[in-house]
């Protein structure tokens, strides 16, 4: 089901947009992708929050209020009928010409996408999953900053490409100073000593959904957690890596760069958020 400008479409093939539309000639446009648990999108508020926060920095003006966004998504996954999917949001900085000058696109275009979801394959939860570094850095905050959920994705994904060439599930970014920023799609947490570590946002991460969520069940749970400076060496010297994201939740890091993590299984602490984690969408 696909929602285009105050438009239902039940059938993918009719949702269509402009191809003047600067979302795809410039990547010019901020999105959202958001789980949907038991018939209810999973952190709406949060999703939301993040998007307008995007929008308003690259001064892109979203012409939906946040309840109406909450209310066209509610009536889609009613309609729809599914109790697990996934919403793709979208807003684009609309039709203009084929100059990049923002103020030719008089309206943003809004797309909202519900699909079912491609979930990882079960063994990289039960097994886990290797990642190693790319070569290519996630860029500073005053060049393409790492925080605004853009449609500009392809620094992430020359890191996707590097990770399949090597035989990698996720590709590790680094910032330009040579510190672990976040994956090409997730972000990364590690372990050690019993206390639970994850890049602080001014390193170049995403402020995901899934990792506040994982931070605050950790806490919950009694875990020491720090948001702070990591390093490759912090993560090969690791008892224990993790993935978060929307689509991922949380998935086991067993080999970073080919260095075996911990015993070369997914641990203990991992589980045990995991199992919180899913606690928590189940609620
Ligand atoms: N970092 C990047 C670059 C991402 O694209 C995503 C979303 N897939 C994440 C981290 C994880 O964020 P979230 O938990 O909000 O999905």
């Amino acid at each position: 089901m696909i929602y285009i400008d105050g438009q239902l479409y039940e059938n993918k093939k009719e949702a269509r947009i402009s191809v003047y539309d600067h979302g795809l000639l410039y990547g010019d446009g901020v999105f959202e992708g958001i789980r949907i648990y038991n018939g209810r999108a999973f952190r709406l508020q949060a999703h939301l929050d993040r998007l307008f926060a995007s929008a308003r920095t690259i001064r892109l003006e979203i012409p939906e209020s946040v309840e109406s966004f909450g209310r066209i998504i509610g009536e889609m996954i009613a309609k729809s009928g599914k109790r697990e999917a996934y919403i793709r949001l979208v807003v684009t900085r609309g039709v203009g010409d084929l100059g990049l000058n923002p103020l030719k696109c008089s309206n943003p275009t809004v797309i909202i996408i519900l699909d079912d979801i491609s979930l990882y394959p079960k063994e990289y939860y039960e097994r886990g999953i290797r990642v190693c570094t790319s070569f290519w850095r996630r860029p500073p905050a005053d060049c393409i900053n790492p925080r605004v959920k853009s449609l500009n994705y392809l620094n992430n994904i020359l890191a996707t490409i590097e990770a399949n060439d090597n035989g990698c599930q996720e590709a590790l970014m680094l910032n330009k100073e040579g510190l672990v920023a976040e994956c090409s799609a997730d972000n990364i947490f590690h372990v050690s000593r019993g206390a639970l570590f994850t890049p602080e946002l001014a390193e170049g991460a995403l402020k995901g959904i899934t990792r506040d969520v994982v931070l605050e069940l950790a806490e919950n749970i009694g875990l020491e957690t720090k948001e702070c400076r990591v390093s490759l060496f912090d993560l090969y010297d690791a008892d224990e890596v993790f993935l978060t994201g929307s689509g991922a939740e949380l998935v086991p890091v067993i080999e970073v760069d080919r260095r075996t993590i911990g015993n070369g299984v997914p641990g203990p602490v991992t589980a045990q958020i995991r199992e919180a984690f899913q606690r928590e969408i189940s609620r």
